[in-house]
């Protein structure tokens, strides 16, 4: 008997709806389509995956079924390749349709061995780019400005009836992946209808606070967008983000509207380098690079405090125990707690990359690598930035409330000290009855010899020979031609 024929969607970072490529030209092809998620044992193993990016993602794939008003999309758990070989027993496949992940190595050589899998056997694999990144881009001379053309190029709308009529029950109900079994947690959950209403109240409310938040630990939870997590697991497109900004018209909000349309083009700009260049996930990208992180020793200890908050640097502290409950930072305290971790703990940057990647709930592969890179000094092509934890502390926690929040033994420090606690007279720590609990008396490292240190290293280690040459070529491959990186 004739095996019968189906479309298979292959839903990856991409869990949306609208604004979906694969999904419109999987529906043209008007056969009974197999909408999948497949949880792949092998993957979610790997360093960076964690339960909090499951929990997303399986809250995205509920509100899917939820808005489809079927359950349709599953979450199968299983390899790829056992997958499609399952598949392909059972049914014809005509066509699988799916974006191209700007993944992991992992990711990556997954999908060539799944292309020679397809080629075998004359299936075909339609792969749509992701947004704002080229496969094989060999220069950015036009990338920009096919940045803009595509960013306003209007967004196809989606027969829903279609989708309900053509996507199918699932056949391999042996796989359905299990519900993350987190105990209750503070993580941004999922799905597509969150995701609007967090675009919404951010649109229409908080951006008119977002440029003075943004850098602080504590305001920014609110005033920044905190849609990172739904474009890095797809529920929102880039594009659809970018116009819904422009069509509202937010009173008074211009330039913090340009502010965060930058964003989103720098969100694409960091996609592209690492498509472009993967092994920003595994080397210093700028290879004059590889013998400073070669004298970096691995110092379990410091590793240790650093991911336990409990460095002795109120501010570093802080920013790891909320990142730790809560799966977020902003942009500049992420940038912070990398500055501690290469910079004054002079550690290797790659367990330290890995480690932070697990915690964030938006864990994007093509934006976390280059830029934890970028803040441990490592590119030759920016400004090396070497933070002063304890100034950041003063200028954007200048009350210590965030520090008090999340480092409950410094309750009783007085507010001229919460920056520097072990600064409190002894003579006043007794009088005033002041205890710090077992949070260590002093930073676990000398922070003005760890700084001139580092400085020292990195700005030597720039102007070399080796790391010139690499930024030349890192500067032609990655940037437009004539315009500095910023
Ligand atoms: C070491 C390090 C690692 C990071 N890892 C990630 C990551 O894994 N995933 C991630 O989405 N962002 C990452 N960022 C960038 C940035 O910190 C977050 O995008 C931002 O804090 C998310 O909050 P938001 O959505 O409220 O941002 P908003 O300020 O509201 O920005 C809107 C969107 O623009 C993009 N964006 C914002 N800042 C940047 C930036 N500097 N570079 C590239 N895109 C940006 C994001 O998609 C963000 O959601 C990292 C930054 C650093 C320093």
């Amino acid at each position: 008997m004739a095996k019968p024929a189906i479309s298979i969607l292959w839903l990856k970072r991409d869990l949306r709806w609208q604004d979906h490529a694969a999904l419109q030209s999987a529906l043209q092809a008007g056969l009974p389509l197999l909408a999948i998620y497949l949880k792949e044992p092998t993957q979610w193993n790997q360093i960076q995956y964690s339960d909090r990016h499951w929990q997303f993602v399986w809250d995205s794939v509920a509100a899917m079924n939820e808005v489809l008003g079927q359950q349709k999309v599953h979450a199968l758990s299983c390899e790829a390749l056992e997958f499609f070989e399952a598949c392909e027993q059972r049914f014809e496949i005509k066509g699988i349709y799916s974006h191209q992940e700007v993944g992991i190595q992992w990711t990556f050589d997954r999908d060539l061995a799944l292309a020679e899998w397809c080629k075998k056997r004359n299936i075909s694999w339609h792969e749509f780019p992701t947004f704002g990144v080229a496969r094989g881009l060999r220069q950015r001379k036009y990338w920009l400005k096919n940045w803009y053309t595509n960013i306003h190029a209007p967004i196809e709308p989606l027969n829903m009836e279609l989708c309900r009529t053509l996507l199918t029950t699932n056949p391999f109900p042996h796989w359905s992946a299990q519900a993350p079994e987190l105990a209750q947690n503070l993580y941004q959950r999922g799905g597509i209808i969150r995701a609007h209403k967090v675009l919404d109240s951010f649109l229409l409310d908080r951006i008119t606070v977002y440029a003075r938040s943004i850098s602080k630990p504590r305001e920014s939870r609110r005033g920044c967008s905190r849609v990172s997590p739904h474009l890095a697991w797809g529920n929102l497109s880039v594009r659809q983000v970018f116009q819904h900004s422009r069509d509202l018209e937010v009173p008074g909000s211009k330039r913090n509207l340009k502010a965060f349309q930058d964003r989103l083009r720098w969100q694409s700009h960091f996609m592209q380098k690492f498509e472009s260049e993967i092994e920003y996930e595994q080397v210093p990208i700028n290879r004059g690079f590889i013998a400073v992180d070669a004298t970096k020793k691995m110092d379990e200890e410091k590793f240790t405090a650093w991911k336990m908050g409990r460095t002795g640097v109120p501010l570093v502290d802080a920013c790891m125990r909320c990142l730790d409950a809560t799966g977020y930072l902003n942009f500049r305290m992420r940038a912070m707690v990398v500055s501690f971790y290469s910079q004054y703990l002079w550690l290797p940057w790659k367990p330290g990359a890995d480690y932070l990647a697990s915690l964030f709930t938006d864990f994007e592969p093509g934006i976390h690598y280059p830029q934890f890179q970028m803040q441990s000094g490592y590119t030759g092509v920016n400004t090396i930035r070497i933070y002063n934890p304890i100034k950041q502390s003063q200028d954007h926690d200048p009350k210590g409330i965030f520090l008090k929040e999340w480092i409950p033994e410094l309750a009783q420090v007085p507010e001229e000290y919460i920056h520097e606690p072990w600064n409190i007279p002894p003579l006043q720590l007794a009088m005033e009855n002041i205890s710090l609990g077992d949070y260590p008396a002093v930073p676990i490292v000398d922070l003005s010899r760890a700084r001139k240190h580092a400085s020292d290293t990195l700005y030597a280690t720039k102007k070399s020979k080796s790391a010139g040459v690499e930024s030349k070529r890192i500067l032609a491959k990655h940037t437009n031609p004539g315009r500095r990186e910023r």
